[in-house]
């Protein structure tokens, strides 16, 4: 008699559940297990679908019995059952792993410490205007392993995240876009940088020359890495600062790009988008649409009419000339860098939140040229404040969003910005940055009608 190979999915989130139910479909004996309660919604899925499951528990026996192991990127591999099951030599892979086995649809895996979620949906959003047959997985929507279960879609635009990437084994994506590598998550890397730069260049550890690895050329780190690294794909490079000979370029205001012998060029102040770090996310996902075959008139079209996810730079009010935006999603330095680059007015800038050993050295000019009002939304806010008095004129600290916009409010004058732009994880007053985003925005118009 055949024996079911026994697979056990930790983590019964979006890609936990989708992985479950691929397993199931593909023959699998499947068994879930979830530390934590799992959502209704979940529980309800793997219920209907007949999936055995545990919460609130971890039943060691059962997962060391197991023959492979899907793990949630949630999990770090540093906790004592991850630690575990590698020494008694389980397998322990991720989802993106576990599923990209089971489809032929070209895949286009999007990387890097900031910029994958706007990247992704752009080239989605690309592919898709133009009739391709395109899903959107990874870290965002659907799971890509319920996707495959599921959808024939014969290209996939993946988020990936470094967690995804540290469980891989054969994952090839045909195109992988590395935005930008700065220090963040260094707590899951032992805080040591390079194993963060190792996880991240996992994205290209199984391409061959067949293969395409568009790359962001003005990053000093990942220059550095790919001289090191003997790397077969085809290379394209993405800059603001030179002319690339494959790929695109910034110059003279408008996005440029040279792909297998075909151009395309756009003025960026067209595009929806704006800063110069979306110029960076615009010109990727023109190269990927590019290899994809699309024409100029398509990727144009496709451009003008994205809109990106809230919580990035996104404008919430402009109330007595001042205009409050929202960029909750900044939770790390270099996010904030590229927020206050984006502005020629004076900044009163709110920040700060859980920091993941941050280095605000990196936005100190810009802070002291740009931002008037420091306001330090936090439980911790020592490290902040310590670091920019005598940077900023002002600063002020309080736990609640309201105080905090209130407080922007009457710093500023007619011309000002003031930006929530944290640069630290929200979860020691929110449930995530969502939260945090949102009720920034509830703060902002409930000055709207004061
Ligand atoms: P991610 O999914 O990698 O977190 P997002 O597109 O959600 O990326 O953007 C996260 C934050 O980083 C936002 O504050 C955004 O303004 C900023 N950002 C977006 N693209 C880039 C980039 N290419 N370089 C630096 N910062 C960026």
């Amino acid at each position: 008699m055949l024996v079911q190979k026994k697979v056990i999915v930790l983590g019964g989130g979006e890609s936990g559940v989708g992985a479950a139910i691929l397993a199931r479909n593909k023959g699998f004996d499947v068994f879930l297990s979830d530390r934590s309660q799992l959502h209704q919604k979940y529980s309800d899925i793997l219920t209907r679908e007949n999936i055995p499951f545990e919460q609130g528990i971890h039943s060691e026996a059962r997962i060391f019995d197991a023959d492979l192991v899907i793990k949630s990127p949630g999990i770090p591999d540093t906790v004592p059952l991850i630690r575990a099951l590698k020494e008694k030599e389980i397998p322990v892979i991720s989802e993106i792993e576990f599923a990209s086995g089971y489809t032929d649809a070209k895949i286009i895996a999007i990387t890097g410490s900031n910029g994958k979620t706007t990247t992704t949906l752009l080239a989605y959003h690309l592919l898709k205007n133009a009739g391709l047959h395109v899903g959107l997985a990874g870290n965002i929507g659907d799971s890509f392993a319920w996707q495959v279960a599921e959808k024939d879609y014969e290209y996939y635009v993946l988020e990936i995240s470094s967690f995804q990437l540290d469980n891989i084994i054969h994952f090839r994506p045909h195109m992988a876009v590395l935005l930008n590598i700065t220090p963040d998550h260094l707590d899951r890397y032992d805080y040591n940088f390079q194993n963060y730069i190792d996880s991240k260049f996992n994205i290209i550890r199984n391409q061959t020359a067949e293969d395409h690895f568009i790359y962001f050329q003005d990053s000093e780190v990942i220059r550095k890495e790919i001289e090191k690294r003997n790397i077969p794909s085809s290379m394209l490079a993405v800059s603001l600062e030179s002319e690339t000979e494959q790929g695109a370029y910034f110059f003279n205001r408008k996005l440029i790009s040279n792909v297998s012998g075909k151009s395309f060029e756009e003025d960026f102040a067209e595009l929806p988008v704006k800063g110069p770090h979306n110029a960076v996310n615009a010109l990727a996902a023109i190269t990927i649409a590019q290899l994809c075959g699309l024409n100029p008139v398509a990727i144009r079209e496709g451009l003008l009419s994205f809109r990106n996810a809230p919580h990035r730079l996104e404008e919430v009010e402009t109330i007595h000339e001042v205009t409050y935006i929202n960029d909750s999603k900044a939770t790390n330095v270099d996010s904030v860098f590229y927020a206050l680059g984006s502005f020629e007015q004076p900044v009163i800038l709110i920040a700060g939140g859980v920091d993941k050993g941050n280095d605000y050295s990196q936005i100190e000019e810009l802070v002291r040229n740009k931002v008037k009002g420091l306001i330090i939304l936090s439980k911790d806010f020592e490290k902040l404040r310590d670091y920019f008095t005598g940077i900023v004129a002002h600063i002020y600290t309080t736990q609640d969003v309201q105080n905090a916009v209130n407080k922007a409010q009457e710093w500023s004058v007619p011309g000002d910005v003031v930006l929530l732009s944290p640069a630290c994880a929200s979860f020691d007053l929110f449930q995530n940055y969502e939260d945090r985003g949102n009720k920034f925005k509830a703060a902002v118009r409930n000055l709207v009608h004061s």
